[in-house]
């Protein structure tokens, strides 16, 4: 009976047809959710605060990064969300296995697509100039880069992959939300410096979950060398598709 009830729940369409200011309260709580948890993770990385602000012109590239946390994910994202949910996302109602295959497929399609520009801004001339911001911070990198970006690189790579992610999937609100949330949370995790060997899991790379997903260590080894794990945050594609880089990001 159990398992009749789960099949049930799983094709059963969800109809969650609730009014646009729930799923604009949604955002707003995910966002009030998003800030709480990095400044809890950042007051965890105070020492590396501490050597940012001691250099010099530490104290503005801190400011730069909170203004540009703030611009991205308080005057850009809010208006680009309000466009998916308007003209992309599907009314509905999907069922429940439906919205899980429209969230691993955003997951899939993001993590491609983002593979590929961040790819291009360190290799295609010409393009550099949108992503040298991020690399500002390359030996102190702190959960409060994770969003320091510049304006054209969080529309490009972070936010216009997501939307064709959901287009291509004929996602709706619940699952582009969803999507949305592990990206932002997990590029939030993988830009925390003590869960370096810890996140996903202490068995970097070597089995699952390591080797397909982005470790905390593989994106602060890019932030270091800027060689190899272009892949960020979920699905390590580095690994299937940059197959000729080893894992300490020479060339064999
Ligand atoms: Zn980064
Ligand atoms: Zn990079």
């Amino acid at each position: 009976m159990e398992i009749l009830s789960t099949i049930s729940f799983l094709v059963r369409p969800t109809t969650l047809n609730l009014p646009p200011t729930f799923t604009h309260g949604l955002l707003l709580g995910f966002l009030a959710i998003k800030f709480i948890l990095l400044l809890i993770l950042e007051s965890y990385c105070a020492n590396e605060v501490r050597v940012l602000l001691g250099r010099k012109g530490g104290k503005s590239l801190y400011l730069a990064a909170i203004w540009a946390n703030l611009r991205n994910d308080v005057l850009i994202g809010p208006p680009m969300y309000h466009v998916v949910v308007t003209y992309i996302c599907t009314q509905g109602p999907l069922t429940r296995a439906e919205q899980a295959r429209s969230v691993m497929g955003i997951l899939v399609v993001e993590g491609l697509l983002f593979f590929w520009i961040h790819r291009a801004f360190h290799k295609v001339r010409g393009l550099w100039w949108m992503h040298r911001f991020h690399h500002k911070f390359n030996d102190v990198v702190l959960p409060s880069s994770a969003n320091a970006v510049s304006t054209a690189e969080f529309v490009f790579a972070y936010m216009i992959p997501i939307l064709i992610g959901a287009t291509i999937m004929n996602a709706d609100i619940y699952s582009t939300l969803c999507a949305t949330y592990i990206i932002q949370i997990t590029n939030l995790f993988i830009h925390t410096p003590f869960l370096e060997g810890h996140w996903p899991s202490s068995k970097q790379n070597k089995s699952f979950p390591g080797w397909v997903f982005v470790g905390t260590s593989d994106h602060l080894h890019h932030h270091r060398h800027m060689t190899a794990h272009y892949s960020a945050p979920v699905f390590h594609f580095d690994r299937v598709l940059d197959g000729s880089k080893t894992e300490s990001g020479k060339q064999k």
